[in-house]
């Protein structure tokens, strides 16, 4: 069998689950696993309906009983949980894709959600920063130091920057939970990882800010463009690609 084939399989329902996360966690609603029932009428969902992906395409996009056109948000976090863990496929194999993948399906949980709504839930970064530290006990042993140290430079250089910001123009730029955000990062890549993630996801979130302007948004200066989205593709890339 190959390392693959159960990411792969299991990714579409874990994307359901982060599909969920995204919705509630944001309004503090109970988090249940995947949907169950039509949100529009309230039809139980068959077996086949059950399953990400599958159930869009055997739904037609539409609920049986009432016709309302299913959310296309779901599918979407579905693919994107699948697109993360076929990418990961294609560069690690055995434990360090699994790393991989939970890496990955956090890091877009927090994405979108922040996003969405400007903020980076401590349910989610904590226990990512835990995970990183963690590393050493399935991979990277003997190098327990160079993560904890990532975690502890992370959070202090976002806590540092978000202070400097905020004495020079008078307000919040960066939230609390950005720094949580880098130290997990840095939990993850260790201290040494840590300037390139910075560096792309400074370039990242450049890009996004002009692409907003230019699409006629953020032109006071004040629009908050969200930094999590942009970290979170920062340490993604960094983890995949850089040898540390
Ligand atoms: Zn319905």
């Amino acid at each position: 069998m190959p390392d693959w084939l159960i990411p792969v399989l299991v990714s579409p329902f874990v994307g359901s689950f982060l599909g969920v996360l995204v919705q509630r966690l944001p309004v503090d609603d109970t988090v249940v696993f995947g949907r169950s029932r039509c949100e529009a009428c309230g039809k139980a969902l068959g077996p086949l309906e059950l399953i990400p992906l599958v159930s869009f395409l055997v739904l037609r996009g539409r609920c049986r009983q009432c016709q309302v056109r299913i959310a296309r948000f779901y599918p979407a976090v579905e693919l994107a949980a699948l697109g993360v863990t076929v990418w990961a496929a294609s560069l690690d194999d055995g434990l360090r894709l699994w790393a991989d993948c939970v890496l990955g399906w956090v890091l877009l949980a927090l994405a979108w959600i922040d996003a969405r709504h400007m903020i980076l839930p401590d349910i989610l970064t904590l226990p990512l920063a835990l995970a990183g530290l963690g590393l050493p006990l399935v991979m990277d042993a003997g190098r327990i130091v160079d993560h904890a140290v990532g975690a502890v430079i992370g959070w202090l250089v976002f806590w540092a920057v978000g202070r400097l910001y905020r004495a020079v123009r008078g307000r919040d730029g960066l939230g609390e939970g950005d720094a949580k955000l880098l130290a997990a990062s840095g939990a993850w890549v260790t201290w040494a990882g840590l300037g390139p993630v910075m560096l792309i996801a400074a370039l990242t979130g450049l890009v996004w800010s002009v692409i907003d302007r230019l699409r006629g948004y953020g032109l006071t200066g004040a629009t908050a463009i969200p930094f999590g989205p942009p970290l979170a593709l920062a340490t993604w890339l960094v983890w995949l690609y850089a040898a540390l």
